[in-house]
């Protein structure tokens, strides 16, 4: 944070104005990027994302107010500080410049002391809260996380399942579902620690990730047990794939201190339109009942979700 160089953009239709800032602030050690008309500084502004803006009120086509308006009203540049500068001689409305959404203002001809502090408050600020947007969206990423394999955690796939429960019975779009975990996880806890347990699940969640694409939800269901949304996918084609992935977890060297750990996984998979579940917490039931036969059938397979009668 320490050595960032901030940025400022100067947008003043005074050609004067704009290198005696520049001159300025570059000594400074800002970053002066210069605009001559509002234009140029909302395009300017959206290319380098300033630390803050110096505006001129008085020029020609858009003036400074329009100029902030629009700057205020675009999302992607919003959040940059603008400080509005007008010349005594013109007749300034303090109170619209802040309702447009001026951080500040000053008068010109400008104090040097003064134009430099005012400058130095905002860039303090504005980097504050980037800083806070940053940690923020750390943040939001964490609880959404499960802390050791990195995939979604079941809070968070919970409300994905829901979502693309309803959107596919909305529009018609098959989805698939697969619920699979590791074959006897307990006893490669027991044989080998809790730690190569850690780093199995680890490495089974990087392979997992290497096979989906990014519209797939993959999730830390609990324990040894992990599931896959698999939105805009035909069960049939959710079979195939959770045959590759089991035959890659089944051939992938798991190793522990240089001794391999077989691993291998099983699978259910239910899928819309095919098992017709009510709902989402029913599709979610099917691919357990599935993973359940393919436990009893002896592990190490798939098996597709099939509606028994009675
Ligand atoms: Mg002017």
């Amino acid at each position: 944070m320490e050595d960032r160089v901030n940025t400022v953009l100067v947008i003043d239709d005074n050609e004067v104005i704009r290198r005696l800032a520049k001159t300025l602030l570059t000594k400074r050690n800002y970053a002066v990027e210069t605009a001559k008309n509002g234009q140029e500084g909302i395009e300017i502004a959206k290319r380098i994302k300033p630390q803050v803006i110096l505006l001129d009120v008085m020029m020609p086509g858009m003036d400074g107010y329009e100029v902030c308006k629009r700057i205020k009203e675009d999302a992607e540049i919003a959040d940059i500080p603008v400080i509005i500068v007008t010349s005594k001689t013109e007749t300034f409305d303090r109170i619209h410049g802040l309702e447009i959404g001026a951080a500040d203002y000053v008068m010109k001809p400008f104090d040097q002391g003064e134009l430099l502090a005012r400058i130095a408050t905002q860039v303090k600020l504005k980097n504050l809260y980037d800083e806070l947007q940053e940690k923020n969206r750390i943040l939001e990423e964490m609880t959404r996380k499960d802390g050791l394999t990195d995939l979604f955690n079941r809070r968070y796939f919970q409300e994905r399942i829901a979502e693309e429960f309803s959107r596919a019975r909305r529009y018609d779009f098959p989805m698939s579902f697969i619920m699979f975990d590791i074959d006897h996880f307990k006893e490669i806890n027991d044989s080998y620690g809790h730690q190569a347990g850690d780093d199995v699940l680890r490495n089974l969640a990087r392979i997992l990730v290497n096979h989906i694409r990014d519209v797939d939800v993959p999730a830390r269901y609990g324990g040894e047990e992990f599931s896959l949304i698999l939105p805009h996918t035909t069960l049939k084609n959710a079979v195939i794939f959770a045959e590759r992935l089991r035959e890659e977890v089944a051939k992938h060297p798991f190793l522990f201190h240089e001794k391999r750990i077989p691993v291998t996984i099983s699978l259910g998979v239910a899928g819309i339109p095919d098992n017709n579940p009510s709902s989402c917490n029913e599709l979610i039931r099917f691919a357990d009942e599935a993973l359940y036969r393919a436990k009893q059938a002896g592990r190490n397979r798939t098996v597709m979700y099939m509606r028994t009668t009675e």
